[in-house]
Formats: C-alpha cells, sequence, structure tokens
C-alpha cells in the first residue's frame, strides 16, 4: 500500500496541553506518527511518499477564511504583542450564551479582535489545542498528504493511507479544536466528491465524534458522515454525536451517529462497525474517506474501549470489503507502543493481508522525535 507522509509534522512540537486546568504533557506528539512511519517502514508491503502542494484553495473549500488565517498567522501576532507562552492557548472562549437575545445582523457587524489570545478563542473550541511556531506549517502540510492520499486513490489506487497529523475531525467549518486545525478527511471528502461528481462516505472511528466533520457537512447530501465513537454523555466533544444527530435540510438521514458505552470490546465494535458499513453499503459512490484512530485501543491513555491490536485488522478488511476505494486519513490514538502495530494490522487487514503481530520488541524503541 502507498502512504503519503511528511516530516512537516515535527514542527509541530508540543510539549504540554491542558486538561480541566491542569497541565499535563501533551498526548499529541510527533512520536505518535513517527511510530506508525516506522512500523510501516519495516513492513515490506508499503512503500512512503512524500506530498504534493495543493495550496490553499481545497481548505478554502471546506473552511472559513478567517479560520485559515487565525492558523497561519497566530504564532507570529502573539509574539508580535508579547506573549510570550510556550503554547498559544484561548483562555475566553465566545459560548453562544455570552450573545443571548443579539442578532445574527448584530454579530456579524462586531469586528474580530486583533488580540492574539482573544482570537484563538473565538477560532477555538476548547484548551487542548496547543498552537506553537510550526503548527501552521505541519497544519498545511497535513492536508496535502490528505489530498495526496486522495488522488492516488483517484488515480487508481483501490487504498491508500495519508498518515496527517495534526489530526483533523474535530475542526468545524470555522473552528479548531481537539488537537486539529484544519479538518483533513472533510477537505479530502470535498475535493473527492467535486473531481467524480460522486457521492462520498466517511467513515470516522476515531474513539471521539468527529463533531467538526458532522458539522460540515450536517446539511450536504452529497457526504455521508458515519462515526463509531465514544458516548459524548461521558466523552469530548460532550455536545455533539448522540444518534439522534442525522442531519438536516437535504442531509437529513446523511448522518449516522453509533455512540459506544464503556469498555466497547472487539466483539461489540465489530458489530458497530457491521451497522456503519450497512449504511454505507446503502449510499452510492465509490469512494470511502477512513478517519482512522486508535485512541479505540485496549491501554489507550484517553479512551476507556477494550480493542486488541487483532481487531484491527478484521476492521480493515471488513472496510475494504465493501469493495470500494478507501482513502485512509490518520486521526488519534495515543498509546505510543502500540499504534505502529495497530496501523500496520488495520491497513494489512484492508488489503487482505493476514494479521502478522509484530515481535514485543523491537519497534518503537528509538521512536521518540522528542
Ligand atoms: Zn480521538
Amino acid at each position: 500500500m502507498r502512504v503519503v507522509y511528511s516530516p512537516a509534522h515535527l514542527a509541530h512540537d508540543v510539549a504540554t496541553e491542558t486538561v480541566m486546568g491542569a497541565v499535563i504533557p501533551a498526548n499529541e506528539v510527533a512520536e505518535r506518527a513517527e511510530r506508525i512511519r516506522e512500523a510501516l517502514e519495516a513492513d515490506r508491503g508499503f512503500t512512503i511518499e512524500a506530498p504534493t502542494e495543493h495550496g490553499v484553495d481545497p481548505i478554502l473549500a471546506v473552511h472559513d477564511p478567517g479560520l485559515v488565517r487565525f492558523v497561519e498567522e497566530a504564532w507570529r501576532e502573539a509574539r508580535a504583542q508579547s506573549i510570550h507562552r510556550p503554547n498559544l492557548v484561548a483562555d475566553t472562549y465566545p459560548t453562544f450564551r455570552m450573545f443571548e437575545g443579539m442578532s445574527a445582523e448584530f454579530l456579524a457587524s462586531r469586528p474580530e479582535t486583533r488580540n492574539a489570545a482573544g482570537r484563538a478563542g473565538w477560532w477555538g473550541l476548547d484548551t487542548a489545542n496547543p498552537l506553537v511556531a510550526g503548527t501552521a506549517g505541519a497544519a498545511r502540510a497535513a492536508v496535502d498528504v490528505a489530498l495526496t492520499t486522495a488522488d492516488l486513490v483517484l488515480g487508481g489506487e483501490r487504498a491508500a493511507y495519508g498518515l496527517c497529523r495534526p489530526p483533523g475531525h474535530h475542526a468545524a467549518r470555522s473552528m479548531a479544536g481537539g488537537y486539529c486545525f484544519f479538518n483533513n478527511a472533510a477537505i479530502a471528502a470535498e475535493a473527492l466528491t467535486r473531481a467524480t461528481g460522486e457521492r462520498v462516505a466517511i467513515l470516522d472511528v476515531d474513539y471521539h465524534h468527529g463533531n467538526g466533520t458532522q458539522q460540515i457537512f450536517w446539511r450536504r447530501r452529497d457526504v455521508l458522515y458515519v462515526s463509531l465513537h465514544a458516548d459524548p454523555e461521558r466523552q469530548y466533544p460532550f455536545f455533539l454525536g448522540r444518534a439522534d444527530e442525522i442531519g438536516e435540510g437535504e442531509g437529513s438521514g446523511a448522518n449516522l451517529n453509533i455512540p459506544l458505552s464503556a469498555g466497547t470490546d472487539d466483539e461489540a465494535y465489530l458489530a458497530a462497525l457491521d451497522r456503519g458499513l450497512a449504511a454505507i453499503a446503502e449510499t452510492p459512490g465509490e469512494a470511502i474517506v477512513v478517519s482512522l484512530g486508535f485512541d479505540t485501543y485496549g491501554h489507550d491513555p484517553i479512551g476507556d474501549f477494550a480493542l486488541t491490536t487483532a481487531v484491527y485488522r478484521e476492521c480493515g478488511r471488513r472496510t475494504a470489503a465493501l469493495g470500494r476505494r478507501l482513502v485512509i486519513l490518520q486521526e488519534g490514538g495515543y498509546h505510543r507502543p502500540s499504534l505502529g502495530a495497530n496501523a500496520r494490522a488495520w491497513l494489512r487487514g484492508a488489503e487482505g493481508r493476514p494479521h502478522d503481530p509484530l515481535p514485543a520488541a523491537g519497534f518503537g524503541t528509538n521512536g521518540s522525535a522528542r
């Protein structure tokens, strides 16, 4: 399988994040992608290639120009305003309650703040999204990785994998959040449906609900969004991801959320996956964008599912068995020692190759980029 990877992600060098006010070592770190790259390089069945530049237009097809400007300008702007923190993180977020009773016309007439911390709140969802000097370049490269992976599939590959970092599925049209700046999967899906004129399905198997992807395609019929994720009653992003969210207008029925309980094991997960795949099978179209996360793994420090490495191969196999072309893009997954083996298992499954467990030692021991 052809794999697209860019070392530009290394510059998104985040050291800490904030969880409910506490500063902790960051989970979304460069080592994640390096572990996966190493495991795939060691497997002769994968070839790794660089992305090609696609420019800003495919990003603007999905995102508000203001968000794109914010990501590009934020670090420089913060420094110019003598904000010298290791990460740029907002401390004020404009919750919709701040504007209760005020008209949309009034709100649209408000000028955007030029304060860097204020802008981080305006264009952001949460404090788990530290922005550093190299974030803009890494986020742009992750989009190029996604679009190059889509190009490979448009060019005839049955399946290709884009090792995107930072991830993307929490980023909405006008909002970064949850380690995500640009929605790589949504940008790829938009490019695919424009290139082919066909409907595209997004299968999101990250542990978290992809609130950004859902929001972007909420009223769209041409992009089906199917997500298996932790019930938002107990997990981030808390306010979206429930089963009764089916889309609106033309998009009504083109959004399928399958929230899952704590402790979900291989068997329960495969049953949920079959439900999601059945919905995709009923929808015309040739391409599936897979938002692939491994925070569903039993030892993930953020998640609470109980999946094993072996089941990822079966997940890949069942997804590929639909007979559609797969644009597989990396999202989350934070148990670093297992990331390489889990990605390799899923991708080998998608190619119909047997499960071949990696030795317990030998990978990931020197994978740290930090
Ligand atoms: Zn996740």
